[in-house]
């Protein structure tokens, strides 16, 4: 098989593209006009292939679906406006009240207030220590469907006991939905530790220029979809390993609605190009600067995998090729945080992550803030927190950025 950068740019290539574009077209069409009325038939019911509506399907975005399914080595995937609208249309497409998931506590903000949202809709949800497989197994009740686990946490950079919650969830035949955003396809495959469905936000790493919202869910084909049964029969046709993301395309995106636009997908396919080689850069930056601040006698705590000192440490070793491009600090207390995020030239404050720019951050006081002092503390998130989403700048340009920072 060829090599990961080598399949992304050449994945369109793997169906005609018009007049030979080198570049996938952007379709900005809603609707698909037939010659003959029974191919138009034909398309909505699925027996021939063919484009419907704009809302479930565009060529653009089909481009864009094949090209996740390479990166992280699945069946299918379907694309989305945003990462959150690839969470909650997929949990909303396969799930039904009453029924109950497992997820990570240590979670991407949104996502813990939509899985809050869900339970005063009538699913239940119980958060645990993901860390620990023990706490996800203690968890499980006769309702449980479905375990929900991010690979790398953010902002505090827990790391899901991966593989064996993978082992859990194929003992008890439970779908395994896994959050792959932090790491990107190019550090991690969830398939290699059994997951049922993977999550991207395409905001992220994928597209990776922060110019562009989407989100995508991808089949991984692992898990037996014949014994589930919030699926309908309509989609029960064919091979099973496609019949719940038939349900999540056709069934989901027709009833929120959540289609990313074909301008969007193109610039997430050009910005995927690229995933590795920033990556890279972006890993090797993050280590530095991780060890410069782990160092550092104004630094009371530095969260990142990749260094000795961190809980999972070894875990990620295992598991991904670089332990992830983002990391979080707490100042000491001598040292004011706004004086000190504002000496800052290089790094940008703002929030997003994934960005080719390094983008800094106040947890408690901007994207944590609304939860609250409490839950906050459940979560260990230290008022001081600041988390740093490194770019792919030159190296030294961080390391003095961050060294003027505390010189003040
Ligand atoms: C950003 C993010 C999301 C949501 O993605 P959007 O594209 O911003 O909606 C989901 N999960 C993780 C881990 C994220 O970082």
């Amino acid at each position: 098989m060829k090599g990961f950068t080598t399949r992304i740019v050449h994945s369109d290539r793997g169906k005609p593209i018009e007049h030979g574009s080198l570049q996938k077209p952007i379709h900005a069409t809603v609707a698909y006009g037939y010659d003959d009325a029974r191919d138009l038939a034909a398309a909505f019911q699925g027996t021939k292939p063919g484009f419907t509506y704009g809302r479930q399907v565009n060529p653009t975005v089909e481009a864009l679906q094949d090209k996740v399914t390479t990166m992280e080595g699945g069946v299918a995937t379907v694309c989305f406006g945003t990462g959150m609208a690839a969470i909650g249309t997929t949990l909303f497409s396969l799930l039904r009240a009453g029924d109950h998931f497992v997820s990570s506590s240590f979670l991407f903000g949104n996502t813990n207030s939509l899985f809050n949202s869900f339970a005063t809709q009538g699913l239940d949800v119980t958060f645990v220590d993901a860390t620990d497989v023990s706490q996800v197994e203690a968890a499980i009740t006769p309702a449980t469907k479905l375990v929900f686990v991010e690979t790398i946490a953010n902002p505090r950079t827990q790391v899901s006991a991966l593989a064996e919650i993978g082992a859990l969830c194929e003992a008890r035949g439970l779908i395994y939905f896994v959050d792959n955003t932090m790491t990107s396809p190019y550090l991690f495959q969830p398939k290699d530790v059994g997951a049922s469905l993977v999550i991207n936000s395409l905001t992220k790493y994928i597209g990776g220029h922060g110019n562009a919202l989407g989100g995508s869910v991808t089949e991984m084909g692992r898990f037996d979809w014949r014994g589930f049964g919030n699926l309908y029969d309509t989609y029960r046709t064919g091979d099973p390993s496609r019949w719940a993301i038939t349900q999540i395309k056709k069934k989901g995106l027709r009833d929120f609605g959540a289609a990313l636009a074909p301008e969007a997908a193109h610039h997430i396919a050009i910005g995927a190009e690229t995933l590795a080689l920033r990556m890279e850069q972006q890993c090797a930056n993050t280590l530095a600067m991780a060890t410069f601040l782990d160092a550092h006698p104004l630094v009371s705590a530095v969260y990142y995998p990749g260094l000795d000192s961190h809980p999972q440490h070894e875990r990620a070793k295992a598991l991904f090729r670089h332990p992830g491009a983002l990391f979080s600090f707490e100042l000491d207390h001598s040292v004011d945080l706004w004086a000190f995020l504002n000496r800052l030239e290089v790094i940008v404050k703002s929030s997003n992550l994934g960005d080719n720019r390094t983008l800094a951050i106040p947890v408690a006081h901007t994207i944590y803030y609304e939860m609250g002092p409490e839950r906050r503390a459940s979560m260990g998130i230290d008022e001081s927190l600041i988390r740093i989403s490194v770019g792919i700048e030159d190296t030294d340009d961080l390391l003095d950025d961050l060294t003027r920072a505390f010189e003040g």
